[in-house]
């Protein structure tokens, strides 16, 4: 059941830096946005360490210092946090509904900012080692991994860009790609190919990070894919670059994608193709990944947002009215 103080003007889901910017620029338009910020709250740069090129902190921060910094920010001017995850949406609905557990919020404007999840392989070793020598994010972390060897995974563009990016950093750099054939771009790949710091080693994945018991990686367990043999490749660290899934699992059959499978943005604006509905941060770009440039298109969908609620004026009673029965509908 919804009441009335279910009812917000703008409800935000995610709290990344682009849900989180928004929420600052909202929460200063006066339009008291409710955070909806996941169990997961704070995104990607929770799992980071120090962060060295967020502008405006010239001696670096922690990822998850940021974030708090963010929040703090936001809730001082008014936002309020909903700490749980989202588990329906009809954004089609008027007001917009969201659901979370058996308890209905409506909204008149939502603003989607639930960000991206870098894949990885899967390994347990590889999620222990996260953030301590295995990365998913080498502009985030390369400068760490000055004069040591390191491993790439992935045969698209993220890995020959990010491999390329690491040779600024290490002595050597391995991509290893489970087959021959590559997703990456030709100019990438070539790019990869005739730097002489990048190795290729082909047909084979990764199958075991190994540490020396202290949490530094010294290397990694590789299997071919071919005939299943295997074995070890020194490295002081792995950087897994097989890609992102945009988080937009809750909105697909409502707001449209593009061919990547991220949420399609009316560029340069953020409106996507329901009246009412942003989108903002990783799930709708692919090509940045940023906080800095999720933090800017999270400013610029409050903005939109705030001149959409402008325009449509105050909400119309009889939508008020109507709450219980949008409860219904989707709790039916
Ligand atoms: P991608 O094109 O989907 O490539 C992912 C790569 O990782 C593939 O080679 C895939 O191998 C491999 N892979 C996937 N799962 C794996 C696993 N479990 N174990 C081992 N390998 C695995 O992803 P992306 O490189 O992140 O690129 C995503 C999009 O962003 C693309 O459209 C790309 O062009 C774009 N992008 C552009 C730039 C740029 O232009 N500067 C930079 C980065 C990304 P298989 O090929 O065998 O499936």
């Amino acid at each position: 059941m919804t009441t009335l103080e279910n009812h917000h003007r703008l409800i935000i889901v995610g709290s990344g830096p682009a849900g989180l910017t928004a929420a600052i620029y909202a929460a200063r338009a006066e339009l008291a946005p409710l955070v909806i910020e996941g169990l997961a709250a704070g995104g990607q740069l929770m799992q980071t360490t120090e962060i060295e090129n967020y502008p405006g902190f010239p001696n670096g921060l922690q990822g998850p210092e940021l974030m708090i910094n963010f929040r703090d920010q936001a809730e001082r001017f008014g936002a309020k946090f909903l700490t749980d995850d989202v588990s329906e949406v009809d954004l089609t609905a008027t007001p917009k509904v969201i659901r979370v557990h058996n308890t209905t919020y409506t909204a008149d404007a939502v603003i989607v900012s639930t960000g991206a999840t870098a894949r990885t392989i899967g390994l347990e070793s590889e999620a222990q080692l996260m953030g301590h020598g295995v990365s998913t994010c080498a502009t985030c972390d390369g400068y760490f991994f000055r004069d040591k060897e390191l491993i790439v995974v992935g045969g698209g563009d993220s890995a020959m860009e990010e491999a390329t990016f690491l040779t600024k950093f290490a002595t050597k750099v391995t991509i290893v790609h489970r087959r021959d054939t590559y997703r990456a771009s030709k100019i990438m790949l070539e790019r990869a190919r005739a730097n002489e710091k990048v190795e290729f080693i082909e047909w084979a994945a990764v199958t075991e990070v190994l540490d020396d018991g202290t949490g530094a990686v010294t290397g990694v367990t590789i299997t071919d894919t071919r005939d299943g043999s295997t074995r070890r490749v020194d490295a002081g660290g792995l950087f897994v670059a097989i890609g992102h899934d945009p988080n937009t699992k809750l909105f697909l059959g409502q707001l449209d994608t593009d061919e990547n499978g991220y949420l399609a943005t009316d560029s340069p604006s953020t409106r996507t193709n329901l009246d009412g509905v942003f989108a903002c941060g990783d799930v709708q770009d692919h090509t940045y990944r940023q906080a800095i440039t999720a933090a800017g298109s999270g400013c610029a969908a409050a903005l939109d947002a705030e001149r959409w609620l402008a325009a449509i004026g105050d909400v119309d009673p009889a939508i008020e009215a109507n709450h219980d029965d949008v409860a219904q509908s989707v709790a039916g």
